[in-house]
């Protein structure tokens, strides 16, 4: 079974992570796709996602990382891929979710809960630290935080007090 676990991951950050590697352990291949949208402004740019996301799945032999525009549903197709993976944070629903089951009824969703450490983890949380010039440590893959730490002092020359 190919499954596709897809987001912005602007960054990625543990609770991806976590999902990425649950899900892999029932998945023949988890193919993570990296949602380009030109419309959508980001801290990282997609190589730098991209590049995370390889970073961070490295020891994981079923997973592959690729980019996509457009449709989540062209891209299941062109992978022939069977489900698509959701992670969710709370015990409700978002609206959002359901909307995007509706769109799809010819391919099954799976909802995946986040642990409860990783309930109220998200890339905007992320984000929000790195401008504050707190700690992202906690939040994100381990191998990427020199990594984030050094991008956001060549983007803007100012050493956010991460190190
Ligand atoms: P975010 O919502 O953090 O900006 P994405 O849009 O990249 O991230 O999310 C990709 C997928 O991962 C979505 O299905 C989202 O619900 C899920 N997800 C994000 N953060 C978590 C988390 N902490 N635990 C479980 N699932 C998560």
């Amino acid at each position: 079974m190919t499954a596709v676990y897809a987001g912005s991951f602007d960054p990625v950050t543990n609770g991806h992570l976590d999902i990425i590697r649950r899900a892999a352990l029932f998945c023949d291949r988890l193919i993570v796709g990296l949602l380009i949208n030109p419309f959508k402004k980001s801290m990282f740019t997609a190589e730098e996602r991209v590049g995370h996301l390889k970073m961070a799945t490295a020891g994981i032999p079923n997973v592959e990382v690729l980019f996509f525009s457009g449709f989540l549903s062209d891209f299941v197709r062109a992978n022939s891929a069977d489900i698509i993976i959701r992670g969710l944070r709370s015990s409700v629903v978002p609206e959002y979710e359901l909307q995007m089951v509706l769109g799809r009824p010819d391919i099954e969703t799976v909802f995946m809960f986040s642990r409860p450490e990783y309930m109220y983890l998200s890339s905007t949380l992320v984000k929000e630290v790195i401008l504050g010039g707190g700690s992202i440590d906690a939040m994100v893959p381990e191998c990427l935080i020199p990594v984030i730490r050094q991008i956001r002092r060549n983007a803007d020359g100012i050493d956010h007090g991460l190190s």
